[in-house]
C-alpha cells in the first residue's frame, strides 16, 4: 500500500451535487459533459480535455438487483447517445438469493442454509449435484432451519435483514428470495488504459479521443462473461488508476481547451424542456417498474428464444407509453421528478433496448444461452464480443455488430494467457 493522499479524496469533497446528463462531442471527440446543478437547478458545461465515466452498472434494469437506485447505467446511455456501442450488454450476473422486493442479498450458504421451491423441495439438487445452492434460480425461498441461537450468534445481519425487507422471522420462516442482478459485465468498451473504444467502417477497434470509462459501466472485459467475487472492485480501483496513468501520459499541463460549438449541449436541454413540461396521465415508476418486471420474467436467468421475442414485443409497448408520460413538478431544483423521469428515459433508450437485443441475437443461433445448462463450448462461434450501436436512440432500432476477443495478456512472456475451459456443475 502506497501512503494515502488527499488528492485522492478530493472529489468525493467537491463534486457536489451535479448530475451528468450528456457528453459533449465534435467530431468523434469528447470535449466534455453538459450537467445540471441540482442543487441550484443550473445547467452547466464542462470542458474537459479528458472525461472518465464511472457512472456505475444498470442493474436497475431489472425488478431485482442489489446495487443502488443510481444505477441506472447513465453513463453508457451518454455514450449510446454520443453515436457510440456499448459491448456484451446480456452479460448479467445473478446472485442466486435476493431478498423479494428490495434486493438485499442474502448470502451465507455456508452456514447451512438452503434454497426450497414453492413445493418444500431442495431443488437445486436436480440441476446442480455440487455447486447445488450457489447457482442461480429463477425465484424460491432461502430457509433458515438452523437452530435460532445459530443464527442470531453467527448470521445476525441476515435475520435482521430479512426481518426489515421481507418482514421474516428466519427462525420460524423461510426467506421469500429471487435471483437478483448483481454484477454489470457488459458496458462502454474501452482497452486496458480506460480508453473508450468504437470500431471503424471496416470494423477495427478505433480509440474515442477523450474519453475513458472505468468500474462497472464499463467493459474492459477482464470478467468475460462471468464476474467472480471480489473482483469487481479491482475493477474500478486498477482501471479507474489506469485511467489517470494515461491521462497524465498524454496530456500537456497548460493545454488550451479546444473550442467548442455555441450551442453545444443544446439538444439536451430542449430534451430536458420537453420532459419538464410533460403532461400526460402515465407515471415514470409506473414504467419504469413494468419495464424492470419484463425485464426479470423475460430476460433474466432462464432465458428462452420465445420469452425473449416476447420481452422485446412487451419492451416495445412500455417504451410507447413515454408519449404519454407526465411529472407534476415544473421547477428545475432538486426536482427528483424531473431527473428520474429524464434518467430512466435516457437509460431505456440507451441500454435495455441493446440488451434485449444482444440477448435476443444470440439465442437465434445458440437456443440454449443464457441457461445454466450448456453441454459444450462453441468458442468458434461465441468467442466474440457483441457491440450494439443506436444511431437514433429515440427509434426502437439498435444495430449489432462484433468484435475480436483480446486472448493473450500484455507480455505473453510474464504470464501466458490461461484457455477458457468448459465450465461444470
Ligand atoms: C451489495 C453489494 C455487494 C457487493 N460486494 C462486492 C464484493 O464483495 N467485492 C467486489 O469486488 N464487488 C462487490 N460488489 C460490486 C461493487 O461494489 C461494484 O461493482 C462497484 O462498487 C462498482 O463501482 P463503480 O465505481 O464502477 O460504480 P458505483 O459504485 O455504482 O458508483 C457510481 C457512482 O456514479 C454516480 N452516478 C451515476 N449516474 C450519475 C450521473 N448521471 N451523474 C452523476 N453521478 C452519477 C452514482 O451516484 C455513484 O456514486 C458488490 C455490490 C453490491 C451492490
Amino acid at each position: 500500500m502506497t501512503e494515502d493522499d488527499w488528492r485522492w479524496h478530493m472529489y468525493d469533497t467537491v463534486k457536489g451535487s451535479h448530475w451528468l446528463l450528456d457528453l459533449i462531442m465534435q467530431d468523434g471527440e469528447c470535449l466534455g459533459v453538459i450537467a445540471l446543478n441540482m442543487e441550484d437547478g443550473k445547467l452547466h458545461r464542462f470542458r474537459a480535455h479528458k472525461m472518465v465515466l464511472a457512472t456505475g452498472g444498470y442493474g436497475r434494469a431489472y425488478f431485482s438487483c442489489t446495487s443502488a437506485h443510481t444505477c441506472s447505467g447513465d453513463g453508457n446511455a451518454m455514450v449510446v447517445c454520443a453515436g457510440l456501442p456499448l459491448q456484451d450488454m446480456e452479460f448479467v450476473q445473478f446472485h442466486p438469493p435476493g431478498i423479494y422486493g428490495s434486493g438485499c442479498a442474502v448470502h451465507r450458504f455456508g452456514e447451512g442454509g438452503y434454497l426450497l421451491n414453492s413445493e418444500g423441495e431442495r431443488f437445486m439438487e436436480r440441476y446442480a449435484p455440487t455447486a447445488k445452492d450457489l447457482l442461480p434460480v429463477t425465484s424460491c425461498r432461502a430457509l433458515s432451519h438452523l437452530p435460532a441461537e445459530v443464527i442470531y450468534e453467527r448470521l445476525p445481519g441476515i435475520s435482521e435483514t430479512a426481518s426489515i425487507f421481507s418482514g421474516v422471522d428466519v427462525t420460524k420462516e423461510p426467506i421469500p428470495v429471487l435471483p437478483t442482478v448483481h454484477y454489470n459485465m457488459g458496458g462502454i468498451p474501452t482497452k486496458y488504459t480506460g480508453e473508450v473504444l468504437s470500431v471503424d467502417a471496416q470494423g477495427k477497434d478505433k480509440v474515442v479521443p477523450g474519453l475513458y470509462a472505468a468500474g462497472e459501466a464499463a467493459c474492459v472485459s477482464v470478467h468475460g462473461a462471468n464476474r467472480l467475487g471480489a473482483n469487481s472492485l479491482l475493477d474500478i480501483v486498477v482501471f479507474g488508476r489506469a485511467c489517470a496513468h494515461h491521462i497524465k501520459e498524454t496530456l500537456a499541463p497548460g493545454a488550451p481547451h479546444k473550442a467548442i460549438p455555441e450551442d453545444a449541449g443544446i439538444e439536451s436541454i430542449e430534451f430536458m424542456d420537453n420532459i419538464r413540461k410533460s403532461n400526460g396521465p402515465e407515471s415514470t415508476a409506473k414504467i419504469r417498474l413494468d419495464m424492470q418486471r419484463v425485464m426479470q420474467s423475460d430476460a433474466a436467468v432462464f432465458r428462452t428464444q420465445s420469452s425473449l421475442d416476447e420481452g422485446v414485443q412487451k419492451l416495445r409497448a412500455i417504451y410507447k407509453r413515454f408519449d404519454d408520460v407526465g411529472i407534476k413538478d415544473r421547477s428545475m431544483i432538486w426536482n427528483t421528478d424531473l431527473w428520474k423521469l429524464w434518467n430512466f428515459e435516457a437509460s431505456c433508450n440507451a441500454q435495455f433496448k441493446p440488451l434485449l437485443q444482444q440477448l435476443l441475437a444470440k439465442n437465434r443461433v445458440v437456443p440454449t444461452l443464457g441457461k445454466i445448462f450448456l453441454t459444450s463450448r462453441d468458442d468458434e462461434k461465441w468467442m466474440k464480443h457483441t457491440l450494439s450501436f443506436q444511431h437514433n436512440p429515440s427509434k426502437l432500432d439498435v444495430k449489432l455488430q462484433y468484435r475480436g476477443i483480446i486472448g493473450t495478456t500484455l507480455d505473453e512472456e510474464e504470464c501466458k494467457a490461461v484457455a477458457p475451459i468448459k465450465r461444470v456443475y
